[in-house]
């Protein structure tokens, strides 16, 4: 059967990703939980070697692209009368589930580690959701949000798969605003590969479709720091390396254990892309010269900044490709860690 896309339907209705509902596996007569996400903008930027395009999907209502994850898998979650649900991370993907759970009126108990800061864990409180504190490792925080989901609903970014259903509403947007195209190249951040599998999804059903030909070519960045999936892809191999050195500020995709990462290796090859890494510098200096062309983003998302400046500078784009950048994830909520970071820039404060 093919993929199911009535365009005809769907560009009808107002923008955002619900007016793509057909190609998502939700029931016709369920109601969306939404918070009023946006069709996020594209910016298009001239850099020296072609033209850049944005995609600002840290305009979300939480400040990240979680967002499609979650409105998704939230309004799953009041299909099947579900009550209440546990995640567990205290970073974007807890706050975007916290939110969803908040509109949809859904009791939400957010696993994180107990060293994470209150700068991180306020957005979760603020809506309202529990906050679970586990001494130890990340691994015990999963281990412990895994055991209650025994007897709840696992509304987990990284094993639930309505959360990948939502990510892939990215290439659905894109496909409408380039005027009815794939782009050449995406460049996207990867830690648990939700936004990579998720743009894989979309694509691959457009194509199922009959809507595009060929898939835009996948590069997938990680931080050198954290590199497991790159170093696999890279050397083909059968398992993934024991990565220990996870110190990065690209936090996001801190992630040693990617569970979904032959999935990932798998999409980006047959994407006809590539993986690669990012240093901490070139994040830095990629985040600090984006924020002076007004974009400010955090150092999760600026990594794909970093790669994008690292590809042109190699010759990798033809001067008529059409190159995409997702923005992943906002600035504003890293402001405080950034400002020390920064804090003896010229025009800096003592
Ligand atoms: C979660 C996140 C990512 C990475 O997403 P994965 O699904 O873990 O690959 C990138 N950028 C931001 C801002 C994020 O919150």
């Amino acid at each position: 059967m093919p993929a199911e896309f009535p365009w005809q339907a769907m560009r009808d209705r107002p923008p955002g990703l619900w007016r793509y509902r057909e190609a998502l596996p939700i029931a016709v007569q369920t109601t969306p939980v939404s918070l009023g996400e946006p069709q996020t903008p594209l910016s298009y930027v001239d850099m020296p070697s072609g033209q850049l395009i944005l995609k600002l999907d840290h305009l979300f209502p939480t400040g990240s692209f979680k967002d499609r994850g979650a409105t998704v898998l939230l309004t799953k979650a009041v299909e099947l009368g579900v009550t209440s649900v546990v995640e567990d991370s205290s970073g974007n993907a807890g706050a975007a589930i916290a939110a969803y759970a908040a509109a949809a009126g859904i009791a939400a108990r957010i696993y994180v580690p107990a060293s994470a800061s209150p700068a991180k864990t306020s957005q979760i409180t603020l809506y309202g959701a529990g906050l679970v504190r586990v001494p130890g490792t990340r691994a015990a925080t999963a281990q412990a949000a895994w055991q209650e989901a025994q007897r709840t609903y696992y509304a987990s970014h990284v094993w639930n798969p309505y959360f990948l259903e939502g990510t892939k509403t990215i290439a659905f947007e894109l496909w409408e605003q380039l005027g009815c195209r794939a782009p050449d190249w995406i460049i996207v951040p990867v830690g648990h590969g939700t936004m990579l599998l998720g743009v894989f999804k979309g694509f691959e059903h457009l194509r199922q479709a009959g809507l595009i030909r060929i898939l835009p070519r996948i590069v997938g960045v990680q931080a050198a720091a954290c590199a497991p999936i790159y170093r696999a892809w890279l050397s083909g191999l059968n398992d993934l390396p024991q990565t220990l050195a996870v110190v990065t500020q690209a936090e996001g995709i801190a992630i040693s254990q990617p569970v979904r990462w032959r999935q990932i290796v798998q999409a980006v090859r047959q994407s006809d892309g590539f993986l690669v890494t990012a240093s901490e510098e070139a994040i830095e200096s990629a985040l600090l010269a984006w924020a002076r062309r007004g974009q400010l983003v955090e150092p999760t998302s600026a990594v794909t900044l970093a790669a994008y400046e690292q590809m042109a500078s190699a010759g990798r784009f033809a001067s008529h490709d059409l190159v995409v950048a997702p923005l992943t994830g906002t600035g504003t909520k890293a402001a405080a860690y950034l400002a020390g970071k920064f804090s003896s820039l010229p025009g800096s404060m003592a």
